[in-house]
């Protein structure tokens, strides 16, 4: 059976004029800002008018620890959307921008797929607003005002064998992982080693994300530790003078963008940091002004449950001042065999012992969304073409058997009418009485902090600390940075820090490599092991397939 590509699909269905998208999600003509027919963005008078309004229900769509492909949490969150449109509630989604490092790459694009799709899906994921772009602007502002600031005398003392401050590119590109710049001589600035992020990996684009207005996006902007001087100080973009500047290039980015699904529900895709070394999930300010002005949002936290919703929970709900009233928790049949031993090149075969093998994978997540955050959950089968009806039965039988929700969902192949069932579900357990729980408190001290998160969300026994990280918590809680919630950067494929370790591992140690300070962004980076900023392209990337034609129209995107 040959199925049409997402493009395809995209391409079938006739947009409305975004326009008519936002006068049914409520928003009024002077609110928004027409990025040509059929995206928007949506100015910050839409949300300071809603203040005293109340917030309408939040939906957060995760999963289990995924396979490579991704498990199908953007499409359950586009078809879902659909869904709760269709049996006639007022629904809004928030949803991350896609990065031109993975379009090009492999990963494909992050705008859904097959018949649960926002559009117009060639913008974005190419470019879209130019949200990203503006974001490299500001970051690598910063990166210029630091070296001219050397070149011109160094002030501040800035010691350039302690810079963090990257300059970032949205491109994989592994060539400018490291780099030796300033060379040329005494007029070209100082020779020292530098080196590229993607901007997705830019404190900037997680600092965007989790600012409630402007104000505070450039108070955080201000609070950036660029690195440190000659005492081993922190010197911050403040002492520079850079974050009014690099607030002026963000004015526009800050703006959430709306625009629509194929079955025309409203879709707020905005910021996209990545779910290691950031939160990962989109901004506070689509979130917000989805829950004012729907009924229903449904929004995405990146990756496995034990990173994204754990970091939504932990980081962005405590800094919104939000809580998530149902979660969806998405698996696959695939995936679950993967947990179950199964090579990832025999994944289409089918293999019930496998798939019941991989349930404790599932089963950890359900008891971390229900138990350990307190949140009233569902899961969502996301079906396959190549799942089988016994393999699809043995995740629905486990899950009655103990007691689970569990919705078979078709979103890939059917949109919103493949979500009916869940987005029933979903509206009985926002009616559900619930009080979001932190698995730490901010008052604990660090290394308990990351204790509590690898024996509570990830079941493991303890934690063991490098000497480097070792060292870095004691400076940082001599600089008083020791309140700051917990990013952990840490495989996606495995509760544990082991991607190989599938399942539900249990009695394992994380190993705390390092820990670094986000101090505009307002968290702690605990790395866990090696955590790649900067990606690289795949042996053939995806980019040799996309084209334009010459009346413009994009083939080949996925
Ligand atoms: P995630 O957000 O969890 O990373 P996505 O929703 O982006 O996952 O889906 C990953 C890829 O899998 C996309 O290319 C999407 O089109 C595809 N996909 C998702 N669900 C299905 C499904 N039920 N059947 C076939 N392909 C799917
Ligand atoms: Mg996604």
């Amino acid at each position: 059976m040959t199925y049409q590509t997402d493009i395809e699909i995209a391409e079938s269905v006739e947009m409305e004029p975004i326009t008519k998208i936002a006068d049914q999600a409520g928003f009024d003509k002077s609110d928004i800002e027409l990025y040509g027919k059929y995206k928007a963005k949506v100015n910050f008078t839409a949300l300071q008018k809603m203040r005293e309004a109340p917030d309408g229900k939040l939906i957060l769509v995760s999963a289990i620890n995924p396979t490579a492909a991704g498990e199908g949490k953007t499409t359950t969150v586009v078809g879902l959307g659909d869904g709760l449109k269709r049996i006639g509630k007022k629904a809004m989604l928030a949803l991350r921008e896609p990065s031109l490092g993975p379009v090009f790459g492999i990963k494909g694009g992050a705008a859904g797929g097959g018949y649960a799709q926002v559009v117009p899906m060639q913008d974005i994921n190419l470019h879209f607003t130019g949200d990203f772009h503006a974001i490299g602007a500001a970051n690598n502002l910063l990166a210029a005002l630091i070296d001219n600031h050397i070149h011109q005398g160094n002030k501040l003392n800035i010691d350039t064998r302690k810079i963090t401050w990257k300059r970032v590119v949205d491109m994989n590109d592994r060539q400018l992982r490291h780099i030796v710049n300033g060379l040329g001589g005494e007029k070209n600035g100082v020779p020292r080693e530098d080196g590229f992020d993607i901007t997705v990996a830019s404190e900037i684009m997680a600092i965007l994300c989790l600012s409630n207005d402007l104000n505070e996006l450039k108070e955080k902007l201000r609070e950036i530790i660029i690195g440190y001087n000659y005492d081993d100080e922190p010197v911050k973009a403040g002492e520079l003078k850079a974050h009014g500047a690099m607030a002026a290039l963000l004015k526009d980015a800050l703006k959430p963008n709306l625009v629509q699904t194929l079955e025309k529900t409203p879709a707020l895709i905005h910021g996209g940091p990545f779910a290691n070394i950031a939160h990962g999930c989109n901004s506070i300010m689509a979130t917000k002004l989805a829950l004012k002005y729907a009924d229903y949002t449904v929004t995405e936290a990146g990756f496995g449950a034990d990173l994204g919703a754990e970091k939504f929970i932990d980081i962005k709900s405590r800094m919104a001042n939000i809580a998530p009233d149902a979660a969806v928790i998405v698996a696959t049949v695939r995936a679950l065999k993967l947990h179950g031993g199964i090579a990832a090149s025999d994944l289409n075969e089918e293999n019930i012992q496998a798939v019941e093998e991989g349930l404790p994978n599932l089963l950890k997540h359900i008891e971390n969304m229900q138990d350990v955050f307190g949140i009233p959950s569902v899961v969502a089968i996301n079906k396959f073409p190549t799942d089988t009806e016994e393999e699809l039965h043995v995740i629905r039988k486990k899950c009655e058997e103990i007691g689970v929700n569990v919705v078979l969902s078709d979103v890939w192949a059917k949109g919103g009418k493949g979500a009916e069932d869940l987005a029933r579900e979903v509206v009985k357990l926002c009616e559900t009485e619930s009080t979001l729980r932190h698995p730490y408190s901010l008052e604990d001290p660090i290394p308990t902090k990351i204790e509590k998160l690898v024996q509570k969300v990830y079941g493991g026994r303890g934690i063991e600390i490098s000497a480097e990280a070792e060292r870095e918590i004691t400076r940082l809680v001599k600089l008083g940075y020791d309140k700051l919630p917990i990013c952990v950067a840490k495989t996606q494929y495995s509760l544990s820090d082991d991607p190989a370790l599938r399942g539900a591992p249990k009695d394992f140690h994380i190993t705390i490599q390092q820990v670094k300070v986000s101090a505009g962004a307002g968290f702690l980076v605990v790395l866990t092991g090696r955590v790649m900023t900067m990606p690289g392209l795949p042996k053939i990337p995806a980019a040799e397939n996309i084209d334009v034609t010459p009346e413009g129209k994009i083939v080949g995107l996925f």
